[in-house]
């Protein structure tokens, strides 16, 4: 007979059941992992969290960052709601993923980590191809694509294109690659050649991947690649493609100003005269001038000698970020790296503050988005996108991974380098569950809570 007390039980939250756009109370039971049982009356279990006046939901799925692994990065994530991250994104991360995922099962690891297989900066130097201004020839796409096949059966949850990191790379070269992630049934994540100001060209190269290679296609940080005048005629094509029946769709984040590192052709002479771009628009986000503008001395310093250095864009218009998240077809990503490591986007606030900005400008400020239809685009929208079948639901049965928050104090505190502190925790999130088990509790990341595991896509 089945006993009716659970290994922890969340009492008398608003709960958000993101499949049927409700907010309802009541309490959940949690056993094994999972949600064993969603009732309107009191359930017994050996833990408790109390939820009065809180929101419970499924926790967050990150459909585009940088984490790869990184405990450090992980953390910031897990404090703002993410119980799901997805890395190897822009053509970066890993190669070798069942090598990968092994390590990561083996320490554990805070949240769950997928991991796409990243083309532009990966795959492409692990066949020799280190010219980003160079097509790979078809041996090395034949080397790539069976690199990328290995990957796919160790659990890749997709590609990812970084076309702006290898502005050479030709269309039958990803086109290739993306044949083979339909195949296996994974979308294709693409950060778009954008090579010029306004250049939508970029976006008809990305429809074009999914019609010819079947794939579905994930156009990421949407506000970083179309912001600065032209989100509504990108998104109008975006509509128009997805009327076509093409599977398109978005990812975008809460900041205008993108981050990457100094030394790539995104920073290039070519690509600064090409964007209209100073070196003063660019922060240092690591290093020794961390917080400083550069000029040009310091730019060419850079480039030559740290070429890792992390460098914030301060640009970008912030009214266009809200646009991008209103589309049903977007889903919320935060583009953050792994932080104190000298990986990607190290330093911008976007690690530590991206979800809960967007709760508290996007729903309580400004009152763009429903409470449910917000947290939609968090959990189920990228579910139902990677094929994550028992994630991003509030439903029995689903994987026990939630968030309880207050939904009139959610918001970020972390702010640019040398202005305010990029790692600096968000208020308002209490707790976060993952796989059964409490990873952050009263805003705080509880030591050694290592639950998470690597998703293996198709297995
Ligand atoms: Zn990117």
């Amino acid at each position: 007979m089945e006993t009716d007390v659970y290994d922890l039980v969340i009492r008398g939250g608003m709960l958000v059941d993101p499949e049927r756009a409700t907010v309802t109370p009541g309490n959940i039971g949690i056993r094994n992992g999972r949600i064993a049982r969603i009732a309107p009356d009191e359930l017994r279990g050996d833990r408790l969290i109390g939820a009065a006046g809180r929101i419970v939901c499924p926790g967050f799925i990150d459909s585009h960052a940088h984490i790869d692994g990184v405990q450090s990065g992980a953390e910031l994530a897990a404090l703002q709601g993410i119980t799901t991250t997805v890395g190897g994104n822009c053509g970066g991360g890993p190669v070798d993923l069942a090598a990968f995922f092994g390590a990561l099962e083996e320490r554990g690891f805070p949240i769950h980590q997928a991991q796409f297989i990243g083309h532009s900066l990966s795959l492409r130097r692990r066949v020799g191809l280190d010219d980003p201004y160079l097509a790979a020839t078809s041996q090395q796409i034949a080397d790539m694509a069976e690199l990328a096949e290995a990957a796919f059966r160790a659990g890749a949850g997709g590609l990812s294109l970084g076309l702006e990191y290898a502005p050479g790379s030709s269309f039958a070269e990803i086109l290739s690659l993306s044949k083979m992630a339909a195949r296996y049934g994974r979308p294709v994540a693409i950060h778009t050649r954008v090579l010029s100001k306004g250049d939508l060209d970029s976006l008809d190269e990305a429809f074009r991947i999914a019609e010819q290679s079947g794939a579905a296609v994930l156009v990421s940080h949407f506000v970083y690649q179309y912001g600065g005048g032209y989100m509504a005629k990108a998104l109008a094509m975006v509509d128009r493609a997805r009327q076509k029946g093409l599977p398109v769709a978005i990812d975008s984040g809460m900041y205008a100003s993108f981050a990457t590192h100094i030394g790539t052709p995104v920073f290039s002479e070519k690509a600064m005269a090409e964007f209209g771009w100073r070196p003063g628009d660019l922060l240092a986000a690591t290093g020794p001038h961390r917080g400083r503008r550069l000029n040009a001395p310091l730019y060419h310093e850079l480039r030559r000698h740290q070429p890792d250095t992390l460098i914030i864009w301060r640009g970008g218009d912030e009214r266009e970020i809200a646009l991008p998240l209103l589309r049903d077809y977007a889903m919320v990503s935060s583009d953050a790296g792994s932080s104190a490591s000298g990986a990607a986007h190290e330093g911008h606030p976007q690690c530590a503050g991206n979800f809960p900005r967007f709760f508290r400008k996007l729903v309580r400020e400004e009152g763009l988005l429903p409470l449910a239809q917000a947290v939609a685009k968090c959990t189920i929208v990228p579910a139902r996108f990677l094929g994550l079948a028992h994630k991003g639901r509030l439903r029995e049965g689903a994987d026990a991974d939630l968030v309880v928050f207050d939904s009139a104090r959610i918001g970020d505190r972390a702010g640019f380098p040398g202005i305010g502190d990029p790692v600096a925790p968000p208020e308002g999130i209490d707790s976060v569950i993952v796989a059964g088990q409490t990873v952050v509790r009263d805003g705080r990341i509880i030591p050694g809570a290592l639950p998470g595991k690597p998703l293996r896509a198709g297995m």
